[in-house]
């Protein structure tokens, strides 16, 4: 399925979009502080980046390009089709949900998946990894176009995830947060 205007989400596409050279997310370094003042989750990417002790095995992203610079390749790549002309906000939304039916098109009739998809061929990986990236893309332009600071806006969102669901309340559960009781 293609998007709106007939064209994928692209950007990663081998246009040698420039990369910044800091290394790391902002979005990971800074610390969040959640309403009663406890500093929370750099920690635990820090733990993943250092070793630490139960999550060192996880799967983990490079470090770039940022979402900062997804931002910009897609900026570039659009100025240079002139197709910043379609995408308005409510156009990308729409591109952005037909993507995400796309990635629902590759989990389809396959009934539920292991992590790390062990039984997927290398280029059924690469389609997902393909049609994930349109999905971000999309999501990353649509934030821009809202002027939504996209990686702020996830501290705080995770800060207002961690209290409503604390880890001592909620742990091993998969209650919705209106589900439990003080
Ligand atoms: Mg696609």
């Amino acid at each position: 399925m293609m998007a709106t205007n007939g064209k994928e989400a692209c950007g990663l596409n081998g246009d040698a979009p420039s990369v910044s050279s800091n290394g790391s997310s902002d979005a990971f370094t800074k610390k969040s502080v959640v309403g009663n003042g406890v500093a929370t989750e750099a920690s635990s990417h820090s733990k993943l980046q250092n070793g630490g002790a139960g999550r060192d095995e996880r799967f983990a992203f490079s470090s770039e390009p940022t979402i900062e610079d997804i931002r910009r390749m897609q900026a570039e790549f659009t100025d240079e089709r002139n197709w910043n002309q379609f995408h308005q906000p409510r156009n990308l939304l729409l591109a952005m949900v037909g993507e995400v039916g796309e990635v629902a098109e590759l989990f389809q009739w396959r009934g539920e998946v292991a992590e790390g998809l062990p039984d997927w061929t290398e280029s059924e990986r690469e389609h997902l990894a393909h049609e994930l990236s349109d999905v971000m893309i999309y999501l990353v332009e649509l934030a821009e176009k809202c002027h939504v600071d996209l990686p702020q806006a996830v501290l705080r969102k995770m800060a207002l995830n961690r209290q409503k669901y604390p880890a001592s309340k909620v742990h091993g559960s998969a209650k919705k947060y209106t589900e439990y009781k003080d």
